[in-house]
Order: C-alpha cells, then structure tokens, then sequence
C-alpha cells in the first residue's frame, strides 16, 4: 500500500520565532494522532531547516526541503547543495514549484539535474507539475503534465525513480483559494499513474504516491483524498497555521 503523505510548503513565511512555534505547535499536536499509514512533511524555508530537523528528531515529522542547487559544491554564492541538505537530516525537497519555474525561470532539464543531486544523497524529490489556465482551457493540460514528468522524472533508473514524489499542482489553483475539483484532480492523477505504469510498470505505479496541491484547505481536503488515485496534498497558505494543518492531516 502506497504512503498517505501531508506536505506543508511554507514557501517564504515565518520569522524564527514563529517558525519555532509554528514546528512545535505541530509536533504537539500530532502526538495524539495515528499516524501508522501516513507521512507528515513539513518544508520551513532553508534559513529554518535546522531549526526544524533539531525540533523534530524523535517526532513524527519530516523534514523538506523548498529547493536545492543543481550543482553539487563549490563557487555557486547562494545555493544550497543536497549534500548540506542531507548533512541537516532533510529528507525531502520539492523540486519544481510552479513559482520557481515562473520567477525562477527553471527548465525541465535545470529540474532534472536537482532530481539528480538530491537523490544521490537519498533525499526523495516532491516534483511539482501542473499547468496554467490558459493551457488548461485550450484543453493542453495533459500534454504539459506529461512533458514536464519526462523530461525531469524519466531518465531515471527504477532504483532511483522509486523514491519520488509527484505532487500535481495546477498553477491556477495555487494560492487562488479555487482548488481543482475533486473529478478534476482524480482524473489528472489517474493519468500521472498511468505514464508511470507506462514507463516503469504496474508495481511502480501502484507504490508512487502522487499528491495534490491548490488552496487545499481543511474544508476540501476529505473530498480531495478520497479519491483512489489521490494519495495526499502538498499544502501552501494552510500548512501555516498548525490546527489547520493538523485537520488537514486527519481528513484522510
Ligand atoms: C503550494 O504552493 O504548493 C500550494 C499548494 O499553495 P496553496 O495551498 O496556498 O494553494
């Protein structure tokens, strides 16, 4: 049975202190949750990573990520390599947020490279794919998920591939409060599932979780995962607040 995962992407929110509170108010709080089937993820900006793998060390929690350099050391002044990742006790990194593709400027193959260094340091990528509304509306949706999957996900090896995360996040429901319909994310999710069937086999498909990301809030969330190829929700506006969080958490 594939993991049921709640990922919050706290993108560039919190002081320290109130990311502090923020990490503990959620440890607290998860600790009368059963939490056997599920994966909670929580993804502070990087200035924060240490403070929360620290916090977190035999709790319930995991930690992300919110980017990483595609270089793996030396004169790149800013970035953040996988192995200083790893070295904090991350375990996770989104990769290819529809903000870093559209301020950013972040290209399939520049996307693929940071696939790469994070899983030489075996740190699963959380790859972000989804379209814009005008690409859904001329009804190109299926064609720009599928491109961005193969050429940042599939020259991977199987031993490599069976550790990545796909979180479908169409651009238009990010931060809109109008998240995709319970029909509409099922159906998207369905078709991930089923390039990955296509590439890497039916075991593969079935063990990928693929979450669902778009002002998923506390009031849609249930809906959202109940659907059978919805495996959870990366969380943007609602990962920052913890009993929000939290009834996220318990909507599966
Ligand atoms: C996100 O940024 O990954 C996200 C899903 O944001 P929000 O939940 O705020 O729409």
């Amino acid at each position: 049975m594939r993991t049921k995962i709640v990922a919050g992407n706290w993108k560039m929110n919190k002081t320290f202190e109130e990311a502090d509170d923020l990490i503990n108010n959620i440890i607290d709080l998860l600790k009368s949750e059963n939490l056997s089937d599920k994966a909670v993820i929580i993804c502070p900006p990087a200035v924060f990573l240490e403070l929360a793998t620290d916090q977190s060390f035999d709790s319930e929690i995991y930690v992300g990520a919110q980017n990483v350099s595609r270089f793996e050391s030396g004169a790149y002044t800013g970035e953040i390599s996988a192995s200083m990742l790893s070295s904090m006790g991350v375990d996770f990194c989104i990769i290819g947020h529809s903000e870093r593709r559209k301020y950013f400027l972040e290209t399939h193959e520049e996307l693929a490279g940071k696939v790469d260094q994070v899983l030489k340091q075996n740190i699963s990528p959380v790859f972000c794919c989804g379209e814009t509304l005008p690409e859904r509306e001329s009804g190109k949706h299926f064609e720009i998920v599928r491109k961005q999957i193969e050429d940042s996900l599939f020259h991977l090896k199987e031993g490599d591939f069976e550790h990545v995360i796909i979180a479908y996040e169409p651009v238009w429901a990010i931060g809109t409060g109008v998240n995709a319909t319970s029909q509409q994310a099922q159906e998207m999710h369905h078709y991930i599932r089923s390039l990955v069937r296509e590439k890497y086999g039916d075991q593969m498909a079935e063990n990928i979780s693929i979450l669902y990301g778009g002002s998923c809030n506390s009031k849609n969330a249930h809906e959202l995962f109940a659907n059978p190829d919805v495996d959870g929700g990366l969380i943007g506006g609602a990962s920052l607040d913890a009993e929000e969080f939290i009834r996220i958490v318990q909507s599966f």
